[in-house]
């Protein structure tokens, strides 16, 4: 063990004391309650499944008090000035610069998540307040479209009361992407975190508080999906569901949400191909290729989990590429040293475990790790010879498993690329700068890197097509769908209007 390793859990554990002490209950209109029923969750470490807290499993009761209390402090809230929502969320985003160590630490101890990746997420939850706190004041402004005899300008309102329902990967980061713009809009909102790593939800909720946000304007309901999740969906009150998960919840909320008519936003998940070409510079497409499935446990929706190179070069990729895997340093995720830490939950374990063998038994074939570690440990894994009709090409596995696949032709390519139900990202290596957009544009993704592994840029679009998602985000379009815009006409000239109803 490193020193630093020891002083991250010392630190550790000091900051997850307090969540041990008593149940983890909700904020509801800036107060932290219990609860109306008494349903409790037990929350464990994937690290050696030791209980960090226990939970409150809020319900229908829960979710429509919070969804009351947003609604009254959107009267207020939605009337604020875009320069004061612009100041409370830099405000926001210092508070969590402040206490990214504190954030880091649990969040790791939460998700299994190795710290060197959590410690970035948690600054990037900071930069998603202060990104979208500097497009506050205009995020009401709209267009003027003047015609003959009248002028039509536009304007955008936030939309009221939105649910925001977040999964268990990178929990900070993804719910700050949500919830920054619904705020800076002037939405108030009601969130559900996954219920496998609740911790970082009610941090971000005391932060906010702190730093001075009204009561109600943001509040938690900590609780099952198919319980307070379904609630939230269900409510009548909630104008809209802000969804990142799983591709199936998708469809369920959909459904749920279908009676009031909610207006949806899914980010989904992804099977992502990752294609070399024998011109790329393949030392850097090496790097970008192990670090786009081995970072994050490979529990990242963008992960490039397919990869397809070219069959001149398939044998020598795929050679260094199992020698770099075997290196990978698997460990405790508190360690800085660590790159894979454990899986999120046993359960998730043991579906990654179950690739395995549904892999083998379809002829894949297994070139590093496969086996099971401890716990809710599983090795970097290489499995190579997969073909297209395989379940392990087609279904999201979500773990560190890469599965290798070759190409003849940039048509072969294209078409194996394209040939799953998912289409969230793909990415390109060549130095043929007519074949990148050539196959950029025939991608079926939302999003395409070429020549790079994923680096986010806020203002672009974020989002994925086919059982990907439904719409993007980033910039100006998570306002797109946090407001609504509306059109006003006004007739500048006593223009002659139809007359009807006279007497003949
Ligand atoms: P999940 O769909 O199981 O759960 C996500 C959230 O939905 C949780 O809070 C859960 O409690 C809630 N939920 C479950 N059932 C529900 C229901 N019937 N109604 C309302 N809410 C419900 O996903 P997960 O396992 O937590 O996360 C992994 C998935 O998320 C992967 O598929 C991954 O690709 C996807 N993901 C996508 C993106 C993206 O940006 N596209 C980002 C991160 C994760």
């Amino acid at each position: 063990m490193t020193e630093n390793h020891l002083e991250n859990e010392n630190k550790a554990r000091r900051y997850l004391a307090r969540f041990g002490q008593e149940t983890l209950g909700h904020v509801i209109g800036g107060q932290t309650v219990a609860g109306k029923s008494n349903a409790k969750l037990e929350n464990r470490t994937p690290v050696d499944g030791t209980v960090l807290n226990s939970m409150a499993l809020g319900d229908a009761a829960e979710i429509g008090s919070a969804v009351s209390a947003a609604t009254e402090a959107f009267c207020d809230w939605r009337n604020v000035s875009g320069t004061a929502r612009r100041q409370l969320l830099h405000r926001i985003a210092d508070a969590i610069e402040a206490r990214t160590e504190e954030i880091s630490l649990v969040e790791s101890m939460d998700t299994g998540q190795a710290v060197r990746y959590m410690s970035k997420a948690a600054i990037r939850g900071a930069e998603n307040f202060r990104f979208f706190a500097d497009r506050a004041p205009s995020a009401r402004d709209g267009l003027a479209l003047p015609a003959t005899n009248q002028l039509n300008y536009t304007l955008r309102q936030p939309l009221g009361p939105v649910g925001i329902i977040t999964p268990w990967n990178t929990p900070f980061m993804l719910s700050t992407w949500k919830i920054a713009p619904a705020l800076a809009a002037g939405c108030t909102v009601v969130h559900k975190p996954a219920e496998w790593s609740p911790l970082s939800a009610t941090l971000l909720a005391e932060i906010v508080h702190e730093a001075g946000l009204p009561a109600g304007v943001l509040n938690l309901v900590n609780g099952i999906g198919e319980v307070a999740g379904r609630a939230l969906s269900e409510h009548p009150g909630i104008h809209a569901v802000a969804f990142v998960g799983g591709s199936q919840t998708g469809r369920h909320i959909m459904a749920q949400g279908a009676p009031t008519l909610k207006r949806v936003h899914f980010e989904l998940g992804g099977k992502n191909p990752v294609i070399v070409f024998d011109d790329a510079d393949l030392e850097r497409a090496l790097d970008a290729v192990v670090f786009m499935i081995f970072s994050l446990n490979g529990e990242r929706c963008t992960s490039s989990s397919r990869l397809l190179v070219h069959t001149s070069i398939h044998d020598q990729f795929v050679e260094s590429l199992i020698a770099r895997t075997r290196q990978i340093k698997m460990g405790h995720p508190l360690d800085p040293t660590t790159e894979l830490g454990p899986l999120i939950h046993p359960d998730h374990h043991a579906k990654v475990c179950g690739y395995m063998q549904i892999g083998t038994a379809e002829g894949a074939s297994i070139q590093a790790g496969g086996n099971p570690g401890t716990g809710c440990y599983f090795p970097p894994t290489v499995l190579t010879g997969v073909e297209g009709h395989m379940r392990v090409a087609r279904e999201e596995i979500f773990g560190p498993v890469l599965c290798v696949s070759s190409f003849t032709d940039e048509e072969d390519a294209l078409a194996k690329a394209n040939a799953v139900d998912y289409g969230l990202a793909g990415y390109l290596w060549t130095r043929d700068l007519g074949r990148a957009h050539r196959i950029a544009q025939q991608l079926e993704a939302g999003m395409v890197w070429v020549n790079s592994e994923n680096i986010r840029h806020l203002p672009a679009p974020f989002g994925g097509m086919k059982a990907s998602g439904i719409g993007r985000d980033g910039g100006d379009y998570s306002f797109d769908f946090f407001m609504e815009t509306k059109n006003i006409c006004v007739a500048t000239t006593d223009h002659q209007v139809p007359r009807i109803g006279e007497a003949p």
